[in-house]
């Protein structure tokens, strides 16, 4: 299927690796002119220099932490009307809430609920006027099924997922259309990072315990995300207009449900 997405442009944070990495190699491969963000300019750099060379898109990578003014600033200045939006940042800590003070909490919100929030507002009008907008948050699976170790993590995202509720109902009519992904387990390095601190504390070897995790799963197995990114690429299409305001877990199977 052509997704219709040939010649937009996109603005894909915090995609050096992972899941912002996968979904922008699937724009990419659509036909996308990306900006892409992230921290650490020089693998930011290597992987704008991977996305060009497997898909011929025009990639530009702006550094800079999307939870500040100035990071976000510097993505909309590279690509000041974007067609796509597709929201990620890094992850808050996992830990005992007891241990979390106003600070930490702030920075979780900062970065998982009104990062996210503040593109969109610099976004939205325009896509508004142009009449095509396509924003994707990547939240977590944790929406539907919080995970009690990652509190901030539950906190903030369901705050950006009921404000976002609301929203893509106001601007559908546009042809904007807004709805998150929420990933189960997808072998990324944030993941990884997850079972090492499991194996540490369990001294245990890492692949056991992905291995003891995962194929408990449904899908019997973890997400890749090239099909993370093909899902995301999917929900960028002209052609999705009516999915509107949706929570699209992608997690093997691993929410038992009869209604998700
Ligand atoms: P990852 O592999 O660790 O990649 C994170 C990416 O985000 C890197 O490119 C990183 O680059 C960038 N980044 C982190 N903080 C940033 C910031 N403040 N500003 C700009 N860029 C930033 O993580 P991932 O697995 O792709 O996860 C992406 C998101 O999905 C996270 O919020 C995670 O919690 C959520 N999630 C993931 C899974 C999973 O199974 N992987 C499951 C549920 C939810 P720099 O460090 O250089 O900035």
């Amino acid at each position: 299927m052509d997704l219709g997405l040939q010649g937009k442009k996109a603005i894909v944070c915090a995609a050096s690796k992972g899941l912002g990495r996968a979904c922008a190699i699937s724009l990419a491969r659509e036909g996308v002119e990306l900006v892409i963000t992230a921290r650490t300019a020089a693998a930011l750099d290597q992987t704008a220099g991977e996305i060009r060379q497997l898909t011929g898109a025009k990639v530009t990578a702006v550094p800079g932490d999307i939870s500040t003014e100035a990071g976000r600033a510097a993505a909309l200045a590279a690509c000041p009307a974007p067609d796509i939006l597709i929201n990620n940042n890094g992850g808050p800590p996992r830990g005992d809430f007891r241990e979390w003070d106003r600070e930490a909490w702030i920075k979780a919100v900062d970065g998982n609920m009104l990062a996210p929030i503040f593109l969109i507002k610099s976004v939205i009008d325009g896509m508004i006027e142009r009449k095509f907008g396509r924003i994707v948050n990547i939240t977590s699976g944790s929406v539907k099924s919080p995970i009690a170790e990652l509190g901030m993590s539950n906190g903030a995202r369901a705050g950006l997922t009921g404000f976002v509720a609301g929203l893509a109902r106001q601007v559908a009519q546009h042809n904007v259309v807004i709805n998150n992904i929420l990933p189960g387990p997808f072998l990324t390095d944030r993941l990884r990072g997850g079972f090492e601190q499991a194996a540490r504390t369990s001294n245990r070897p890492v692949d056991d315990l992905v291995q003891e995790r995962l194929s408990k799963t449904p899908a019997g197995r973890a997400g890749d995300p090239t099909e993370f990114g093909d899902a995301c690429a999917f929900l960028c299409s002209a052609k999705i207009s009516f999915i509107v305001g949706q929570n699209l877990l992608l997690d093997g199977g691993a929410f038992n449900s009869s209604s998700t």
